[in-house]
């Protein structure tokens, strides 16, 4: 992925006040340019009578311009696949779904019939019913599905009357895109070449088009409260993808500090891949060991491309989310398997369903929560719910036949969960055993640290497992009682609190003394900053996202083991997250700024 991109020189440095505004790093890198304000062209939507004679010949006009959009897509979708790839093309196809739903089509002919208003009334009256289902979702993933059907219907409306739709064609030099929002197809029928950078007032992380422009190498940020408000040609923008800000009409100072940025960036990464076939030891030859974090087959094969060691943990529950349902033993089997066999010899830690929290199937049928990260949530549903968790146990098992398997329980807090999950994976190694199937009879078993109280009983839980992994993202959000999801007070959501590295500590102390192997597999892992401390309280196995392994490792090559130890001796006598924070800083800068310069 590349990492940095170009600062646009040519940009006119206005005498406007420089105003920064915040919002969610969706895309890493950096650019500056002249905004262009993309704006949805939006058709107006006429509303007319039509004969009931004529009925017929109104679906025709809908059947055919269901025709000529689903070709229009297909195009647009060749396209990605051959300029970007078969994974980022895939978008798309939930796009040909929408087309080809009998259930839309159905509801679109019966509007009609039963209306008698013309077709682009009807569809606008029933995409928007289906809009609205999905948008008042708590699911992130599904809610942003209603984005796609939005764009949709748009196209479709486009198609019906004869317009054609808004773009970068005309546009002479590149500039940066500001959006309130941005849709998959706005984002393929764009000119790359005359797009410096994205910045959008909604979007969140896993929106489509975000995930394109990540392919793409596009720095972007999503999310940027009040961002159009005032903006308009004549202003220019910098928006930094690494940190998730724009800056509205950079002062010379700014524009000359993030050009240093970005040079030391582009030699950064030329130093990392230089250094890409060496091994993890540190300066005095010191072995730490990376994994990756995934959560499809194919991210499994882009982490044993940058030489990881293995799959530290194996998300579950995305494959549940895709589907929207709970998948068959063979689904679950089949996919495991696949990413087993990928990673074969190296083990993979398959983590049994995290549901619950941001992550929800099905949420009409579900019971609101008032608490959802601190409710029915991961082994706490799957334990509530034995004949679910049987089937994952039973797949899991069957894959630990095709490879090394482990097995992981999330968001434990307390010894009975794991007493519990226990008893029926025995009793799904019997059912299997019954039907004479293949698995690992003495498949690994471990437990995910993540709850205060699985710091506080380390020891105890150790008793019941062969593993620890400790989740951060979770952790730092319990220890801290703040909502890792909340925006509000994303600022109190700090991995640096000594609260936390007091409690990672703890738990490499007791891992170290009841001898069993722990890994790191929250983001903090894969954060090159916090290698030295994490190497430095015990923790040599770090497991995270394929893209940062490589940078990583190149980092942990730069420093001996008595400098991580003296580093935590010194960060233990600290009060504030933000010194810790810059001492983090100072250790990296001191290291990587020379290579730099
Ligand atoms: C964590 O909590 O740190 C973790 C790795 O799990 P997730 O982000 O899936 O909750
Ligand atoms: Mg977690």
């Amino acid at each position: 992925m590349e990492v940095f991109s170009k600062m646009d020189d040519d940009v006119k440095l206005t005498t406007k006040d420089e105003r920064t505004l915040f919002g969610i790093p969706a895309s890493p890198g950096v650019a500056h340019g002249q905004v262009f304000r993309f704006l949805h062209e939006e058709v107006e939507v006429l509303n007319y009578e039509v004969k009931k004679e004529d009925h017929p010949q109104e679906i025709a006009r809908f059947k055919d311009a269901l025709r000529v959009t689903h070709n229009q897509i297909q195009e647009v979708r060749e396209g990605v696949a051959k300029n970007l790839g078969e994974k980022e093309a895939g978008i798309f196809d939930a796009h040909l779904m929408v087309l080809e739903d009998k259930a839309l089509i159905d509801d679109v002919e019966n509007e009609i019939k039963t209306t008698g208003d013309n077709v682009e009334q009807c569809l606008h009256r029933v995409s928007q019913k289906y809009y609205d289902y999905f948008n008042q979702l708590e699911d992130v993933y599904l809610r942003e599905r209603a984005s796609d059907l939005k764009d949709i219907s748009r196209r479709l409306t486009r198609n019906l009357i004869g317009a054609t739709g808004a773009g970068t064609a005309f546009l002479e030099d590149p500039r940066v895109l500001v959006s309130e929002d941005l849709t998959p197809s706005d984002t393929a029928s764009l000119d790359r070449s005359k797009i410096l950078a994205i910045a959008t007032e909604t979007g969140g992380q896993t929106s489509h088009a975000v995930i394109m422009a990540r392919a793409s190498g596009v720095p972007a940020v999503v999310g940027v409260r009040s961002l159009t408000e005032g903006l308009g040609k004549g202003d220019s923008l910098l928006v930094d993808g690494f940190e998730g800000l724009v800056v509205v009409n950079p002062s010379e100072t700014t524009l000359f500090r993030y050009g240093r940025v970005g040079v030391r960036r582009k030699k950064l990464k030329s130093l990392v891949e230089e250094d890409a076939k060496e091994p993890a030891l540190t300066k005095d030859g010191q072995p730490f060991q990376l994994f990756a974090n995934a959560d499809s087959p194919e991210e499994v094969k882009a982490g044993i491309e940058s030489a990881c060691e293995g799959v530290g943990l194996f998300r579950t529950e995305a494959l549940f989310l895709r589907k929207n349902e709970m998948p068959t033993e063979e689904v679950q089997f089949l996919h495991y398997r696949e990413l087993v066999e990928a990673a074969n010899p190296l083990s993979v830690t398959i983590r049994t369903l995290d549901l619950g929290g941001d992550k929800v199937l099905n949420q009409g049928e579900r019971e609101q929560e008032n608490n959802p990260f601190m409710g029915f949530r991961a082994i706490r549903y799957c334990l509530q719910n034995p004949e679910t968790f049987l089937v994952q146990l039973r797949a899991i098992l069957k894959a630990s036949a095709f490879g090394k398997v482990k097995v992981m329980f999330p968001m434990i807090s307390g010894v009975g969960e794991v007493i519990r999950a226990k008893v029926l994976l025995e009793r799904a190694k019997k059912e299997l055993k019954e039907q004479s199937e293949d698995f690992d009879e003495s498949i690994d078993v471990g437990c995910m640290i993540e709850t205060p109280s699985a710091v506080t009983i380390c020891d105890l839980l150790a008793r019941e497992v062969d593993f620890f992994s400790v989740g951060t993202n979770d952790l730092v959000q319990y220890l801290l009682a703040v909502d890792r999801v909340n925006n509000q007070i994303a600022y109190l959501y700090e991995p640096h609190h000594p609260a936390v590295i007091r409690s990672l500590e703890q738990v490499s102390r007791v891992a170290k003394e009841t001898g069993k192997p722990i890994t790191v597999c929250g983001e903090i892992a894969g954060d090159p900053h916090f290698l030295p401390i994490l190497l430095g309280l015990g923790f040599d196995h770090l497991s995270c996202a394929p893209p940062l392994l490589q940078e990583l490792k190149f980092f942990g090559r730069r420093f001996t083991y008595e400098e991580c130890r003296e580093l935590v001796n010194e960060i233990l006598t600290m009060g504030r997250p933000v010194h810790i924070k810059e001492r983090l800083k100072e250790f990296y800068d001191l290291r990587v700024a020379d290579l730099l310069a």
